[in-house]
């Protein structure tokens, strides 16, 4: 159980304490994101089960950035440095968060990380929450786009058990779909009708890290949100 988002307590005085947690984390929250945009970045948070291919995906990513689109990392997990370094033998720059008992990032975390990243160096920064259906989707962690992943290999119903998570993800993306061949019960069909459902008309793409199929339709999901980001404001009407 996670410690410090009571999301296994219960009852009327943990409500109020949850709520307090979550008004003060989006505070926070709002203040990272004013970074981000002072230093024109695009942060995205990636959430996804443990082993549904965050750290691979990234991977992936890194090798076939375009040229000039410069990125960093930021590893959420309970223990261990293994994702960032992972990230950092592609020469990227990467900053781990060991979360302890924690099951989610929150933003003060997020923001102690950007004191070791010079966000006049980075577009994109990638932040790899913690491994878990549930709890990252309630803490704003400063970032402006929400993706979640969904691998072939934890079935296709995890949207509608988990549909918070997937309700509030501005892209959905199926991965290792190398390995559909041998997961006879996970039916894409099934998959991608109830992330609809949860979504409506919201963006789904299926992608592998180890044959690079879907690879250059994530990319340019990428660029376009960066260039969205970036593009001027329309004034405002009088
Ligand atoms: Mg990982």
């Amino acid at each position: 159980m996670c410690e410090s988002c009571g999301c296994g307590s219960h009852g009327p005085e943990t409500i109020v304490v949850r709520e307090n947690l979550l008004a003060a984390n989006d505070r926070v929250a709002a203040h990272v994101r004013k970074h981000f945009d002072a230093h024109r970045v695009l942060a995205i948070n990636l959430m996804s089960s443990p082993g549904a291919g965050k750290t691979s995906l990234l991977e992936a990513t890194i090798a076939a950035l375009p040229p000039g689109l410069r990125v960093a990392v930021i590893e959420g997990d309970l223990e261990t440095e293994n994702d960032a370094e992972r990230i950092r033998r592609h020469g990227v720059k990467a900053v781990q968060i060991t979360t302890g008992v924690a099951c989610h990032l929150d933003a003060t975390m997020v923001h102690d990380a950007l004191d070791e990243i010079s966000l006049d160096d980075v577009d994109i920064l990638f932040i790899e929450n913690v491994g878990n259906l549930v709890c990252p989707a309630d803490f704003d962690i400063g970032q402006h786009r929400n993706v979640v992943l969904l691998s072939v290999t934890e079935g296709d119903d995890k949207p509608e058990k988990y549909p918070v998570i997937f309700r509030n993800a501005d892209l959905v993306l199926i991965t290792k779909t190398d390995l559909l061949p041998y997961m006879d019960d996970f039916d894409m069909g099934r998959a991608l009708r109830a992330v609809q459902r949860l979504r409506g008309g919201g963006r789904t793409k299926d992608v592998s890290a180890r044959t690079k199929q879907g690879l250059d339709g994530w990319l340019d999901w990428l660029v376009a949100e960066l260039a969205a980001k970036r593009a001027p404001q329309p004034a405002a009407v009088a």
